[in-house]
């Protein structure tokens, strides 16, 4: 059997900024989309991994953390590995799913080949970032975008969490890169284009 490999960005684990609970997020590298104002060109141009599904499952599983929230990037255009990799975890994690795709609910159920990692699929956060629709809302990038809950799972915990009235997300320095990690403020979006544009650029990791 082949063993299914995943592009990606960067992972980060252990945060609440992405979903209720204890995450790892995954951003996926490389989107369909070309999104006015995308928060996350770094994922579409810069640099990315390959790693094994297996290799990603076992660091997930390590990690203790209750939760994957997988965003972007374009989730969807690597359905059959994500699919894969929560199975994976599953299998021996019971590990909730948030996923942040451009694409709407209704273009996902129209597409075969993503049902899988849809029926998967605790939370949707769905549809492209429209900036002239950008209302601050908390965890979620613009107006146009829905929250769906698929499952129960965090209906209750949800309510609560995606609730908030503020923005959360935060800059994190680490030796080899910096990452924006959450929806972002008008402030905190200030801040981070400032460090983008003294380390090279939008599109570029650093
Ligand atoms: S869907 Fe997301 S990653 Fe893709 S272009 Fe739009 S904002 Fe950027």
């Amino acid at each position: 059997m082949k063993e299914l490999k995943l592009k990606i960005s960067h992972t980060e684990a252990h945060t609440d900024l992405l979903g209720p609970g204890d995450r790892f997020v995954v951003w996926v590298h490389g989107c369909c989309f070309d999104c006015e104002g995308c928060l996350a060109l770094n994922t579409r141009f810069g640099a990315y991994q390959e790693v094994t599904v297996h290799d990603l499952a076992e660091r997930i599983k390590n990690s203790g953390c209750d939760g994957i929230t997988v965003s972007g990037g374009e989730p969807f255009l690597q359905a059959e590995a994500l699919g894969e990799l929560v199975r994976n975890v599953q299998a021996e994690r019971d590990i909730g799913v948030i996923i942040y795709s451009g694409f709407t609910l209704e273009e996902l159920r129209d597409r075969g080949e993503f049902t899988g990692l849809l029926s998967m699929t605790d939370i949707l956060i769905d549809g492209r970032y429209e900036k002239n629709l950008d209302d601050g809302r908390a965890y979620i990038g613009s107006s146009n975008q829905r929250l769906f809950y698929l499952t129960d799972r965090y209906k209750k915990s949800g309510e609560i969490y995606y609730a908030a009235e503020k923005r959360r997300a935060k800059i994190k320095f680490s030796a080899d890169r910096v990452t924006l990690i959450g929806v972002p403020s008008a402030g905190v979006l200030k801040i981070w284009n400032e460090i983008k544009a003294k380390n090279g650029g939008a599109a570029n990791d650093f």
